[in-house]
């Protein structure tokens, strides 16, 4: 049989967003939940030539001692964000893909993520060793599955902070570097990013993590002639930020200050308790503010981890702004949503247009993805609204191709 599934490979398989990701594709692929919060099934993107979701067969790395269907019915059991009985109406599906899951790396990830690892991971290997099992994963994947693209999605623990400036900005500067494990500053995130490129596959990052981030595997993608995208979802609070700091900016009302203070109880909170993860996390989140105002008002984002509330986040914006005649005044907004099922339509998402741009050739930084992340590469555009009429005039242009 020739080949002609789309493979989905998401790095952190047992975690929040990965198991909430496949549950909504089995129910997609059978029919059991309505499309709500996909982009992509607006009437836009209608006639779009996008993969069906019977198309896609889905695997992935994990580090936990963890099942795709675990993952699942803990989120179902601890925060009530899944519904049980259509877990149970998925579970030979979930079960399929968990048994495809493979033992990910531990390469550079950090105390607090190393120390969730089961102990059947391998531990101490070079980055050069990691780089080959990663690979062999995704090429047997490829090959027992019949699958004709390949995308590989970022959905892990989010790393401590790397200076991409640390990383030589040519891959040919790059590659010895991962067999020097004392010299190489690549994280996990980005030996999959490497590993995703070596076999043909597309890579998303939904993390803040480094992953592809560097110009040399930016060079190294165009050179495998392959595409990726990133960084860290926008889901929540900063998805609102960019959308309402243009209202600000547009009004002429100058923004003095503007606290978001976030409390989650999931287990990414978990690892963004370490204060070198969080650093990841926040630098992301301070980002645009000043890319949309044109200046920079005082901003505080705080994240702290409240166990009680498992995987809904609250999130309470206070934005204090001066109007005419120079007089104070405030908007504040409370945002409370469950993390997992705001992100998993989005990856969803961002599988399905990766694709199809992988049928139409397009290689590099997909910077007309640019709406989903919260720190898109290539992209100094921050507005959501104009992000997401990229997205539209991409559309556009497939759709008359
Ligand atoms: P999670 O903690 O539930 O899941 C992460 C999973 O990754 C865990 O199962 C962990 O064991 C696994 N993992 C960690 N390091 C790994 C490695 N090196 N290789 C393979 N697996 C590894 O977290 P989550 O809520 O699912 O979020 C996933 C990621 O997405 C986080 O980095 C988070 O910051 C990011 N993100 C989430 C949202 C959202 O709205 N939920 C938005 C933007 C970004």
């Amino acid at each position: 049989m020739g080949a002609s599934r789309i493979g989905v490979w998401l790095i952190g398989a047992g975690g929040g967003v990965a198991a909430t990701t496949l549950l909504g594709l089995t129910a997609l692929q059978k029919g059991l939940t309505a499309p709500t919060g996909l982009v992509t099934a607006l009437p836009e993107f209608a006639a779009l030539p996008l993969a069906d979701w019977g198309d896609f067969v889905a695997a992935g790395h994990e580090i936990r001692d963890v099942s795709v269907l675990q993952a699942a019915e803990c989120l179902a059991a601890q925060s009530h964000a899944l519904n049980p009985a259509l877990i149970a109406a998925c579970r030979p599906e979930l079960e399929a893909i968990g048994g495809r899951v493979r033992p990910g790396t531990l390469v550079g990830v950090g105390d607090a993520i190393e120390a969730l690892a089961a102990p059947g991971i391998p531990r101490g290997e070079s980055p050069r060793q990691a780089l080959d099992r990663i690979a062999e994963d995704l090429r047997a994947f490829v090959r027992e599955n019949q699958v004709a693209h390949l995308v590989v999605v970022n959905v892990a623990s989010t790393e401590p902070p790397i200076d991409a400036a640390l990383v030589p900005p040519r891959w040919c500067d790059v590659e010895p570097l991962l067999d020097r494990p004392d010299d190489c500053p690549l994280p996990a995130s980005s030996l999959y990013a490497i590993a995703a490129f070596e076999v043909g596959a597309s890579y998303i990052n939904f993390t803040p993590s480094l992953g592809a981030a560097p110009a040399a595997l930016d060079e190294l993608a165009r050179l495998r002639g392959v595409r990726h995208m990133g960084c860290d979802g926008k889901t929540g609070e900063t998805l609102l930020k960019s959308v309402l700091a243009p209202m600000f900016r547009q009004r002429n009302l100058q923004v003095m200050s503007w606290v978001g203070h976030n409390i989650f109880g999931n287990m990414d909170s978990r690892v963004l308790s370490d204060p070198r993860n969080k650093q990841s996390k926040l630098s992301s989140k301070m980002r645009l503010l000043e890319e949309i105002l044109g200046y920079q008002p005082q901003a505080l984002v705080s994240i702290e981890r409240i166990d009680s509330l498992g995987d809904w986040k609250t999130a309470w914006d206070h934005i204090h702004f001066a109007g005419f005649l120079n007089t104070p005044m405030v908007l504040q907004c409370i945002w409370q949503g469950c993390d997992s099922l705001l992100a998993a339509p989005l990856v969803l998402d961002l599988i399905r247009l990766t694709d199809l741009a992988a049928r139409r050739g397009e290689t590099g930084t997909l910077t007309f993805l640019a709406s989903f992340f919260k720190s898109p590469y290539g992209v100094t555009e921050h507005r959501f609204d104009r992000q997401y009429q990229m997205l539209e005039a991409w559309a556009a242009k497939q759709r008359d191709c």
